[in-house]
C-alpha cells in the first residue's frame, strides 16, 4: 500500500498537482483499496493503478482532469488513463489519443513528455 501510495503521490508531484486537496483525495483511496485488499490478497497486484484511477475520479469531479498527455502536439487537452484498466500488474499511463505508453506509474517525471505547460 505504501508503494501504490508513493507511486501516485509521485505522479500528482510530477504534474504539480499535489496539493492538500488532491493528497487528501489520495489518503481516501489508499484508506478504501487497503480495506480491499484485505479481503482479496491477491488484488494486491491491482491496487496501484486503482488508486490512481480513483484519485482520477475524484480530481475529475473537481479541479480537473489529472494528468493530461503532454506528448502529443497537435492533438486538444486530453488525459493518460491506465493501462491495464483492471489497475494492474504493471501499471502504465497510456495516452487515450495516440494509445501509446507514455510511463510506468510512478514516472511520469521521468517520462518524454516531460517539461511541457501544467
Ligand atoms: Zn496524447
Amino acid at each position: 500500500m505504501l508503494e501504490s501510495r508513493a507511486r501516485v503521490l509521485a505522479d500528482l508531484e510530477a504534474r504539480r498537482m499535489a496539493d492538500p486537496y488532491a493528497v487528501s483525495a489520495l489518503e481516501d483511496a489508499v484508506a478504501s483499496r487497503r480495506w480491499w485488499v484485505e479481503q482479496w490478497p491477491e488484488g494486491a497486484q491491482y491496487v496501484a493503478g486503482l488508486v490512481a484511477q480513483d484519485v482520477q475520479d475524484v480530481l475529475l469531479d473537481t479541479v480537473g482532469r489529472w494528468p493530461l498527455c503532454q506528448g502529443c502536439d497537435e492533438a486538444p487537452a486530453h488525459p493518460l488513463h491506465i493501462s491495464p484498466e483492471l489497475g494492474g500488474p504493471d501499471p502504465v499511463w497510456v495516452c487515450e489519443e495516440s494509445g501509446s505508453v507514455v510511463a510506468r506509474l510512478g514516472d511520469l517525471s521521468r517520462s518524454a513528455d516531460r517539461g511541457g505547460p501544467v
